[in-house]
């Protein structure tokens, strides 16, 4: 194509964004760059404004930056002529539910909306329990007319819960009909020590069922019981093929800190060319699930910059998805962003699109929406980067950053995987998209940048850690990651192994 045209082609793109080129813009100046990618640059650059005119200096600099973006090499990874992976055997059986992503303004009208949609969702989960003989009652407001003494289950969305002077808890809740104070007391019988540890487990925004008497004279309910919505028993699946799924998450290509070479290690060993006891096992993963933070992303904290390998976010992507190609095609990729990608940060996420991996198609790698449920060869997955994790630690006693797999099961419990609104940022739309409605038999997160194993009611639980070195940032919070460990479910057997990639 003469050059000539690459300016004319550029402004065809931009057009209908707004934006122009200033007139003394030379074709020599685009050459051969890649038109596709620096319309993209320019029109994220320039959201939200009425019009651009983009000048000489600006494009060079794009220009150069695209240039950069092709930088990142093809990353060269042979299958052993040995390797005979199972896997490759059995045909892939999986199917993606990706959650649905609304707008939403953030007006009051939206915030209502939201919470009634998730009290409403959270009530028929609670109303599900056995309830010793006393009745749900159907709203807050009825306790008015009831008499001290009487006893009642009622439910409702924890608008605070605080210590009052005396030492006991006071947690009020609320539904589209009224509000209820309801008094955990401090008290010293063994039974009322356990009833007052749980209710310090009581958080914000949370939706639960309190059983309790209302007071004589006093305008609250003295509490005897919490019910929160939970989980039903999980029976285990079954299937008869030997197959695996590999869990990743917190990979952060990009970061000065991503441990590039045991990560290689871990791609040469999929492919069969590493000689260690798990070499069978790598030969049975038929699925990898990688919750989030795929890349580090640029701007997600002031001074990030100083921490940046690759300063240019499309060349952390095509690094990244050079990664991807060097994974066997047998192997079914399921890619999810985390609060470090380049997506909209708010929750839920979409997947990954756009100019970022532009261009990019192969069959066997599937982008997820944040979170999503894919379903792998029978086994429901809900994957979830995991952000509110932070704001469960901080507010849950009993959880910490050294076991996620705790504050895992606080969200299971919850049946919400945000429950403490604000904790982090979500989009208020009219469903509550974070409600864990369908009970899945493996869960899967990340964010914390520690590995977690457990089974809660039947449920596979896996924080699968990262693949970053510790930051300075973890280091002043005291937090201690666990790099390159990289969890292995095997779907027959029912058996988690970690390969521990930094001696393996
Ligand atoms: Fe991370
Ligand atoms: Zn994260």
């Amino acid at each position: 194509m003469p050059e000539k045209n690459q300016v004319t082609e550029l402004a065809r793109l931009l057009a209908s964004s707004r934006i122009l080129l200033s007139s003394d813009i030379s074709p020599e100046l685009i050459g051969e760059a890649d038109l596709g990618l620096i319309a993209a640059k320019l029109i994220e650059t320039h959201m939200g404004q009425e019009l651009a005119v983009v000048q000489t200096e600006e494009l060079k600099l794009i220009v150069e930056a695209t240039k950069l973006t092709k930088a990142p090499l093809p990353i060269e990874v042979g299958r052993h002529s040995d390797f005979r992976p199972v896997a490759a055997e059995v045909d892939s059986k999986y199917s993606i539910s990706n959650t649905q992503i609304d707008r939403a303004e953030g007006s009051t009208t939206d915030f209502v909306n939201y919470f009634k949609d998730r009290l409403h969702r959270m009530r028929s989960f609670l109303e599900s329990h056995r309830n010793n003989g006393v009745g749900f009652l159907q709203n807050i407001e009825s306790i008015k007319s009831l008499s001290g003494g009487r006893e009642v289950c009622i439910i409702g969305l924890v608008s605070s819960a605080s210590t009052t002077q005396k030492g006991n808890i006071l947690v009020r809740l609320e539904d589209e009909t009224g509000e209820a104070n309801v008094m955990f007391m401090n008290g010293t019988s063994s039974q009322a020590k356990v009833l007052f540890e749980a209710a310090r487990g009581i958080i914000n925004d949370e939706v639960l069922a309190i059983k309790g008497k209302i007071a004589t004279g006093a305008p609250f309910v003295y509490a005897s019981e919490i019910i929160w919505p939970d989980i039903p028993i999980r029976v285990k699946k079954e299937t008869e093929d030997d197959v695996a799924i590999a869990f990743m998450s917190d990979i952060h290509v990009g970061s000065k800190r991503f441990m590039e070479k045991n990560f290689m290690r871990m791609l040469e060993w999929l492919n069969g060319n590493v000689d260690t006891k798990y070499k069978e096992l790598a030969g049975k993963i038929k699925y990898i699930v990688m919750a989030g933070d795929v890349a580090d992303g640029i701007g997600v904290y002031p001074g990030q910059d100083r921490d940046l390998a690759i300063l240019d976010i499309y060349a952390q992507y095509s690094k990244l998805f050079n990664f991807i190609d060097a994974i066997p095609d047998y192997i079914e990729v399921f890619v999810m962003p985390g609060n470090h990608d380049a997506v909209q940060r708010a929750e839920p996420q979409q997947p990954l699109g756009g100019a970022l991996i532009k261009e990019y198609s192969k069959s066997n790698v599937h982008l997820l929406s944040n979170p999503a449920y894919a379903n792998l060869h029978g086994f429901e997955t809900l994957a979830y980067h995991g952000t509110s994790l932070d704001s469960i630690i901080a507010a849950v006693p009993g959880t910490s950053y050294a076991q996620p797999e705790k504050a895992m099961v606080e969200v299971l419990r919850r049946r919400h995987l945000s429950p403490i609104y604000g904790g982090n940022v979500i989009v208020p739309t009219k469903e509550d998209h974070l409600v864990i409605d369908r009970v899945p038999d493996i869960m899967h997160m990340g964010h914390i940048h520690k590995n977690g194993i457990a089974n809660y009611h039947g449920v596979e639980i896996v924080n699968s850690g990262t693949w970053q070195a510790r930051t300075d940032f973890q280091m002043k919070q005291g937090h201690v990651p666990s790099p390159c460990m990289l969890p292995v479910y095997e779907l027959k057997s029912h058996k988690f192994t970690t390969v521990d990639f930094n001696t393996e």
